[in-house]
């Protein structure tokens, strides 16, 4: 059993005040693997009196310090990468390679990348007869999402830490513990006391209070846009500095000339990864009407390759993370029955042969109207749309038809079409034929898809001010 049952305030690990405790599922096999204690606001009045009391000091620190800190995090880091492994693997229900190549990766590169950006940073430059100095922005209340239990965490806590603003982290309550491992790095590194702070609980008290504490400066959140616009509102109270990373409805554009097979693997592998669980998953494909019936058969070919099963049994897709994120997709699946989708693959249900854990089956819609709801709300499963184009400027059409603007993908050949399709889309990230992540790139959203940006120089900028000095 793993516990979660203390919080981590002022450099020691301490009980709870809020008494309560929640357990916490293994989703693909719905065992028990441990508790949490939920936390209280009193619990976050003591972290955020903890971090204030940190505040002059480590925001006072040199570059290089927190340079050589960020290294050591890194360093440590990957003295746990069978821990983070293990844990992610138990508590989201990702498959062992996935957990290892994308999720404890991901964290590992946030921290890395924090120290290159932050060797890029000027802090003083003089400029136009005044100095501008950045300064951190002060305390920094993280609330972080379950689908990417280190990425969440690492590129908020990489960035407040090189701009030397302390934090209180909430992690999602379904992936307390590879938080947990977090801490235990940054208690092994000797990050100063009251400079990283853990209180785990529930949105709706320990996230509250986060967001609404009046000594609380920035709040940065990734999740749902609901809690998203609550997060907002009470920060709007205080005038508190908020960056919010929501949700998204992302295209992909297959152009006319692309490779029918590698799109169609591309596509598949949206909803797959992570069992689509992803917000900058692409879950409408936008393809050329010409090419539907090829696009659909080569969906079909590629589909049985991403097994859906156990994580630890070599299946590229496992459950999903609760029985009530698995009831919400089968009623998404229902609902685009009823709108008239065609179902080409998957469908409700569990897949054959699996009666525990929280699978889903991989389910494709073609004939999908981009008005219909399975369009147009994000679903947070393995469920494709595929929708049809007749020119360049249709597909672009449909795909700034959303609320959303997290990301877009384009594959094809014409370098020009390309560029016009990663051009015209309104997202703040576009992959153009499947490139690989770039960790110093920015990452965010327009639209409703969230305000500010996170990884890299633009992730640290949000946890600083600018201040001009003038008259000497
Ligand atoms: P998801 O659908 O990804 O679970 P949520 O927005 O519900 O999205 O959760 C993301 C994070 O926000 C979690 O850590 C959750 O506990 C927290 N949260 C939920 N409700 C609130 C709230 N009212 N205020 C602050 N944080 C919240």
């Amino acid at each position: 059993m793993r516990s979660g049952l203390k919080h981590y305030i002022n450099g020691e690990w301490v009980e709870s005040i809020g008494t309560e405790t929640e357990d916490v599922i293994n989703p693909a096999t719905e065992e028990v693997i441990g508790q949490i204690a939920l936390g209280t606001k009193e619990d976050v009045d003591k972290a955020v009196r903890a971090a204030r009391a940190a505040f002059p000091s480590f925001s006072q620190t040199t570059k290089e310090e927190r340079i050589e800190l960020l290294e050591r995090i890194s360093e440590e880091y990957e003295n746990r990468k069978e821990d983070i492994v293990e844990t992610i693997t138990d508590e989201l229900g990702s498959p062992v390679k996935i957990s290892e190549k994308v999720h404890y990766m991901m964290g590992y590169m946030h921290f890395k990348q924090a120290a290159e950006s932050l060797r890029e940073i000027s802090f003083v430059e003089e400029r136009d007869g005044h100095t501008r100095v950045k300064e951190s922005i002060g305390v920094s209340g993280l609330i972080t999402p379950w689908n990417f239990p280190t990425n969440q965490t690492s590129t908020k806590i990489a960035s407040a830490f090189a701009a030397g603003s302390p934090v209180i982290l909430k992690p999602a309550e379904l992936t307390p513990f590879a938080a947990i491992i977090l801490t235990e790095i940054f208690d092994k590194v000797g990050v100063p006391k009251g400079v990283f702070n853990l209180v785990n609980g529930k949105g709706s008290v320990v996230g509250e209070a986060i967001s609404s504490h009046p000594d609380i400066d920035f709040v940065s959140f990734t999740g749902s846009g609901a809690t998203g616009e609550r997060i907002m509102k009470n920060a709007a109270e205080t005038i508190k500095n908020v960056a919010l990373e929501l949700g998204g409805k992302s295209p992909l554009v297959v152009l006319e000339d692309a490779d029918v097979e590698a799109a169609a693997k591309a596509a598949v592998g949206h909803i797959a990864v992570n069992s689509g669980q992803v917000c900058a998953a692409a879950t409408r494909v936008l393809i050329p009407a010409s090419m539907k019936q090829s696009f659909e058969a080569a969906v079909k070919q590629v589909l049985p390759k991403f097994s859906v099963g156990h994580p630890r049994e070599g299946n590229r897709v496992g459950p999903l993370i609760s029985e009530q994120q698995w009831k919400r997709v089968q009623s998404y699946i229902e609902k685009g029955m009823e709108e008239g989708a065609t179902l080409l693959a998957g469908g409700t249900g569990k897949p054959e042969g699996i009666d525990c854990g929280y699978y889903a089956k991989p389910t494709i819609f073609t004939d999908v109207n981009n008005d219909m709801v399975i369009a147009q709300e994000e679903i947070f499963g393995p469920v494709m749309s595929i929708i049809t184009y007749d020119d360049i400027d249709e597909a672009i059409e449909i795909a700034n038809d959303t609320v959303y603007g997290l990301a877009g993908y384009v594959i094809g050949h014409d370098a020009e079409t390309l560029r016009k399709v990663a051009r015209s889309i309104r997202a703040g990230r576009i992959q153009v034929n499947g490139a690989s992540a770039n960790f110093a790139a920015p990452f965010g959203g327009f639209k409703q898809s969230g305000i500010g940006r996170e990884w890299g120089d633009y992730g640290i900028e949000e946890y600083l001010e600018v201040k001009t000095i003038f008259g000497y």
